[in-house]
Formats: C-alpha cells, structure tokens, sequence
C-alpha cells in the first residue's frame, strides 16, 4: 500500500499562512438572519425543565447552514429543519462564543469542557484546568442529582465532544482511560469505538464491555440488536472506530445494514428518557461534520449536515406537545469556513457547479484509502478513480499536480494548511463545485445557535460556551 501525507482529524496546531490570514475572518452570509442582539427577558419561574437536549454539529462553520439549505432543497426536495426552527417566532437566535483558555481557535476537547465544565480551559484538555485541577463534568452532577444522562455520537463515544460531559483526562487523545469513566455515570451511549472497550485492542488488555455489563448497561454492536433492544441503560459501540461518513453509509448496502443513523440514536435515547420520570440532559453529536471539514471534502459535510438535521428533525417532532423539554442547536467551532462562491459570468453558473456535489458518491477519505490499494500507479488512473467517485473529469494539469501530492508529497501550494492531499482535491473540486475553503482547521469564528422550549432565551444573543454548563446546573437543580 502507498502512503500519503495524511490530514489529521484534529490540528491543534495551526500554520497560517499570509494568503489564509487573508482569507480567514469572515462571518459567512447567514449573519444578517440573526439581527440585532436580543435583551434577554425576565425567566418566568413557571418554565419548569424536565430535559434537555443539546445538539451539536461539530465544525459547523456559518456557510454550512447556507449550503445545507440548498442542498437538501436539491436532493430532498425540502428544506432543512434548522432553517425553518430558526425562522419560528418561537425559537430563539443567538450566536455561541468559541474561544477556548489558551487560544482563540478551540478544539473540540476546550469547547465541550466549557459547556461540560463550566471553565475554559487549554486546548487538548478535557475537564483538566491549565493549574491542572479538575471540573465536574456536567453528566456526574446530575448523576448525583438522580438525573438520567445520554451521549450520542458519529464519533468514536469517547471522542472529545461526548467526553467533555462526562470525563476527566488532561490528554484528550487518551480515549481508552476515557471509556471507564461513563460506567454509572451515563445512562445511554450511542456511537462507534469499540476499540477503546475491547480487551484484545486496548493498551492495557483490560476489557471494559463485561464491566458495564455487570453494571446494567447492555451492550449493543450492530444497528440489528439496536433496532430490537428495550433496555434503559445502553452501551451501543457501532464501529471500532468513528462511525462512517454519511455519504459512504448511503452508498455502501453493508454499512447502511450495519449502522444506526444519527435519527435512529438520537430517538432511541429521546424516547427512553421523555417517557421516564427522571430530569435528563442529552447531548447528540453530529461529529463527522468536523472531520469532513478538515478534509475538505463537501460531500461528506454536506451529507453529514443532513444527518444531523434528520436527527434535529425527529427531535423536535418527539418533544413537539411537550412545554417541558429544552432543545438547544449549536456548534463547537467553526472549520475551514466553506462556502459557494460565484462562478461563471455574472456568477450564472453558480447553482449548477453546486448541484454538481450530488454527483458525488465517497468521502475524500474512502477515495484516498482506495487509491492507497490501487494496483495502478498513474495519474491516469486516479483521475478516472476521482471521475468515478467525485463525477468530474480532472483537467491534465489538476490531474498532474494532485498525483504529485498525492504520490510524492511535494510542496505544491504557497498555503501551508492546503499543501496536502486533502486540501488540493478540496481545491480542485472547488473549481467544479465552486466551493472554497480556507485552510484544514477549526477557525475563530463564533457558530449558530438555536434554542426552542421552556427557557430557551438563556440561549438568545451571544451566549460564551463557558456560561453554558451554569444554565445546565440551575434548569435541572
Ligand atoms: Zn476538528
């Protein structure tokens, strides 16, 4: 197998450029739909809470609404949920502040401890201070409290965003002592990483499935026994790793047989605890969002963005004659800030070089694994590999320069963060899609946030993620 320079999922280190500063700063074009900052008006003491549910996107830059809003009118036929949730005199806007201690650009381990643990702290931490004391995570309070919890995620479950609820690790990389850390403290666990559970592939060959077993949980590993299951407490590992990108999982028959949606997890855990008597917070993670952002990849993101709105969709349709239950919309960070820009005279071919992006059937990272086991060594032959995943015919010179990266990793672009694989095939699909991106990581920028339900205007104007974790503690005291 050849190799490749790859992108990592998580840069917390960044080298920007002059052309990225650039073109970094923007705030994205759905900005104007939020008007002036609202006055957060007196709380009424009669809006009790019983739940929660706090939905994440992560990586979700402002553009992405804006595109995903085309996009499912083009393959759906109607438009997004969070469009239209945003649009309902009910709902409350706002905008979610991302900083994180030691950086304007958070990762998604600083951001989920300030909603998770009330503090900003340093990049890479999860509930770990720069003094190197510790916050109660957000899911052992309320545990405490009586309360019921649940994680849902794209992500391995032990991925920074779930773990910022419920974990305690200065390394957020070290996910194998993160997965302990649920048992008795999180009611339902949806999503992928079995590996950091399984005795045969955990550093230490400690098992922690038959644990959470003993403890009540039952343990789940294919969408199958999920369909069937009627248990409480759950601990539903779909993949060894990250759950697959959208756009893979709808075009490979073995992975949709395999997989649980975003939706199918999401209610699956909303049902448990809306029929129950317990207070409960829920977070659900749209995370695979993040990652193909870092990517560059608008198929995956655009894909995954739907997922997640399918999930924000059945959601509200769930707690719809419900006044006691809370849903909150938001991301993490920003990543890489996407967009459609205008293309073609009087940017008239602009909705055509958009609608290109259904023509697209893999992730960049499923092409690339491919190609990394291809037989055929040519530019050639990674051109027709990219017509028939991505339906567009590379030019002689786009084929040249990306076989060159891809095969040689020569520096071949004056951007730092695009000199890669990724970033030049984000590029040159950019010039058949009309989609540009600045750079492969998380940008400063703050991120959508919707709110709808009793006290949803705590969560109007600009709301710092740190102030999150107060407004969790006092709605479900
Ligand atoms: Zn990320």
């Amino acid at each position: 197998m050849r190799s490749f320079p790859y992108v990592p999922v998580e840069m917390t280190e960044t080298r920007i450029g002059r052309r990225n500063l650039i073109k970094l700063g923007g705030l994205g074009a759905v900005a104007s739909l939020l008007g002036s900052c609202e006055k957060k008006p007196e709380i009424k003491k009669s809006d009790k809470v019983k739940g929660v549910v706090f939905m994440v996107s992560d990586g979700m830059s402002q553009g992405v609404l804006t595109m995903a809003e085309n996009f499912s009118h083009i393959v759906h036929g109607k438009g997004t949920r969070w469009w239209e949730l945003i649009n309902d005199p009910k709902s409350t806007r706002g905008l979610m502040e991302t900083s994180s201690a030691d950086s304007y650009v958070t990762d998604s381990a600083a951001a989920s401890s300030a909603w998770g643990g009330g503090m900003k702290i340093n990049n890479n931490s999860v509930n770990v201070r720069p003094d190197g004391s510790e916050s109660t995570p957000i899911h052992r309070h309320l545990k405490k409290l009586g309360h019921r919890t649940g994680l849902v995620t794209t992500t391995t479950i032990t991925h920074a965003t779930p773990a910022g609820f419920a974990a305690v690790t200065k390394n957020r990389g070290d996910e194998h002592l993160i997965a302990p850390q649920y048992l008795g403290v999180v009611d339902i666990l949806l999503g992928g990483g079995l590996k950091f559970f399984d005795a045969k592939q955990r550093v230490d060959s400690r098992d922690w499935t038959t644990p959470y077993q003993k403890s009540g949980y039952e343990v789940l590993l294919d969408r199958d026994s999920f369909l069937k299951s009627n248990s409480q407490k759950v601990l539903g590992l779909f993949n060894n790793g990250h759950l697959p990108f959208e756009v893979d999982r709808l075009n490979n028959a073995d992975l949709k047989s395999k997989t649980p949606t975003l939706a199918e997890m999401s209610e699956f855990a909303l049902k448990r605890f809306l029929s129950g008597e317990d207070k409960f917070l829920l977070q659900i993670e749209g995370g695979k969002v993040d990652h193909a952002c870092h990517a560059n990849d608008v198929a995956g993101l655009l894909w995954d963005q739907l997922a997640f709105d399918e999930a924000l969709a059945k959601v509200l349709e769930m707690v719809a004659d419900r006044d006691d239950i809370l849903v909150v919309v938001t991301s993490d960070h920003g990543n890489a800030n996407p967009g459609l820009n205008g293309t073609g005279k009087n940017y008239t071919k602009s909705n055509e070089a958009f609608k290109s992006i259904t023509r697209m059937t893999a992730s960049y990272e499923n092409i690339l694994q491919t190609w990394g086991k291809s037989k055929t060594n040519t530019a050639e032959a990674l051109a027709a590999l990219i017509e028939e995943k991505l339906g567009f015919k590379l030019s002689p010179e786009e084929s040249a320069v990306l076989y060159t990266s891809v095969n040689k990793g020569e520096i071949i672009e004056w951007s730092d963060q695009l000199d890669n694989p990724n970033g030049l095939l984000g590029q040159i699909a950019g010039n058949h899609t009309g989609i540009g991106w600045t750079g492969v990581c998380h940008t400063s920028d703050p991120v959508m946030l919707s709110a709808i339900g009793p006290q949803a205007k705590r969560f109007s104007g600009i709301v710092p993620n740190q102030e999150v974790y107060k407004h969790f503690v006092e709605l479900l005291a």
